[in-house]
C-alpha cells in the first residue's frame, strides 16, 4: 500500500503579476509523500507560477504553502528557495554548459565524497561512462537524465519538474517518460511534473490535478479523473468531448441521441451532458437521422464527423467500419462514457 502522507500542502494560494489577473487565484494541492502528481493546464493557466512558488521563487499574496508542519510561505514567512530543499528540472534542463555531466550533478553537493555521490546517481541514471563529457556532447535526452541526477542527488524533498519532455521528439519522449518515473519511484520522491499534454500527464501521474485560471479544478487518480470529469473544462482538459447543453426532466437530460440519466439533479436545472467521441456508436441506417459528413483514420481507430438539422458531432470507431462520407447513419450512446454536470 502506498505511502498518502501529505508531504507540501497548499491552500488558497493567491499570485498577481497585474491587477486585473491572478496567476494564481486561490489554488489548492496536496502533494502526497513518494508519489508523482501531474499538474495539467492549459498554457497560461498558472501551472509555472505554482511552481515558482513552492520552490520559493514566487512569494504569494495570499494562502499558504507548508511543509509538513513547517511553513514556508503565509502572510508572514516566505523561506528563501534555498532553505526549502526543493529539486527543481527546468523545461530546457539548465544545465551548466562549461561543466561536466559530473560537476553538473556535483555542484548542490557538500562533503569530501561529493564526487562519489554524484557518480553514484549518474550511475542510477545509467549515465556513469558519461561522467567526463559536456552538455554540447549529449544528446536532449542524455541531458534531460543529467537534470534529474543533478535535482535528485542532494535527497530533496520534493522534486518540480517544468515540461521535462517538451523538447524531445515524441518517439524519445515515450522512453524517457517511463524512464523518469521509475527514477523517481527508485528514489521515492515525492515529485510534480508540469505538462500541458494529457496523454503525459495520464502516463506519469499517479495522482492528476487539473488546473485552469488559476485554480485547481480537479484532483485524483487518472483514470478517474477520466472517467467522472467535474465539469465541461475538466472534460476538455483531457481530450475530445462533445458537450451538450440541456435541461433536465424528470430525472434525465435529453440529447439528439436520446435521453441520459441525470440523477441527483434537480428538475429544470441546467445541466452539461459530456459525451466522449467513443461513447457514440453509427449503424449504416437508410432512415437515420444524422449523416457522416467526413471519415478519418487515426491509426488504431476511425473518426467519424456526422450531423443533423441540430448540429455536428464527432464519434470514434473501431477500424475497420464501412461508414463513409454522405452514409446515413443512426446513432446510439454507450453510457459509460457520459457524465451529467452542473452547466
Ligand atoms: P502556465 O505555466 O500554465 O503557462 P504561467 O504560470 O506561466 O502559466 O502564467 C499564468 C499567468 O500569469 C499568465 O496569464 C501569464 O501571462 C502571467 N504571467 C506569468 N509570469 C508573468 C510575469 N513574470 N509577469 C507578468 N505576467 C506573468
Amino acid at each position: 500500500m502506498a505511502d498518502t502522507r501529505t508531504v507540501l500542502s497548499i491552500r488558497g494560494a493567491e499570485r498577481r503579476y497585474r491587477a486585473d489577473h491572478a496567476a494564481l487565484a486561490g489554488a489548492d494541492l496536496d502533494l502526497q509523500a513518494g508519489r508523482i502528481t501531474a499538474l495539467l493546464g492549459p498554457s497560461g493557466s498558472g501551472k509555472s507560477t505554482l511552481l515558482r512558488a513552492i520552490a520559493g521563487l514566487e512569494r504569494l499574496e495570499a494562502g499558504s504553502i507548508r511543509l509538513g508542519d513547517t511553513v514556508w510561505n503565509d502572510a508572514t514567512t516566505h523561506i528563501p528557495p534555498e532553505a526549502r530543499r526543493v529539486g527543481m528540472v527546468f523545461q530546457d534542463y539548465a544545465l551548466f554548459p562549461h561543466m561536466t555531466a559530473l560537476a553538473n550533478v556535483a555542484f548542490g553537493l557538500t562533503g569530501p565524497d561529493k564526487n562519489a555521490r554524484a557518480l553514484a546517481q549518474l550511475d542510477a541514471a545509467e549515465l556513469g561512462h558519461r561522467a567526463k563529457a559536456y552538455p554540447h556532447e549529449l544528446s536532449g535526452g542524455e541531458q534531460q537524465r543529467v537534470a534529474l541526477a543533478r535535482a535528485l542527488a542532494p535527497e530533496p524533498t520534493v522534486v518540480l519538474l517544468d515540461e521535462p519532455f517538451s523538447g524531445l521528439d515524441r518517439r524519445l519522449r515515450g522512453e524517457l517518460r517511463e524512464r523518469t518515473v521509475d527514477t523517481l519511484r527508485a528514489a521515492g520522491t515525492t515529485a510534480l511534473i508540469v505538462t500541458h499534454d494529457a496523454e503525459e500527464a495520464m502516463a506519469v501521474a499517479d495522482e492528476l490535478a487539473l488546473m485552469d485560471g488559476g485554480l485547481i479544478i480537479q484532483t485524483g487518480a487518472p483514470d478517474d479523473v477520466w472517467m467522472s470529469p467535474v465539469s465541461a473544462t475538466a472534460a476538455k482538459l483531457l481530450g475530445d468531448v462533445e458537450i451538450i447543453e440541456a435541461r433536465v426532466t424528470a430525472g434525465q437530460a435529453e440529447t439528439p441521441f436520446g435521453p441520459v440519466d441525470a440523477n441527483g439533479f434537480d428538475d429544470g436545472q441546467p445541466v452539461s451532458v459530456l459525451i466522449r467521441p467513443r461513447a457514440l456508436s453509427l449503424s449504416l441506417d437508410a432512415d437515420g437521422v444524422f449523416t457522416v459528413t467526413r471519415r478519418r483514420s487515426t491509426g488504431p481507430h476511425l473518426t467519424h464527423r456526422f450531423h443533423s438539422g441540430a448540429g455536428e458531432w464527432t464519434a470514434q470507431t473501431p477500424s475497420p467500419s464501412p461508414i463513409t462520407e454522405g452514409d446515413r447513419v443512426s446513432v446510439t450512446l454507450d453510457p459509460t462514457y457520459v457524465r451529467v454536470v452542473p452547466a
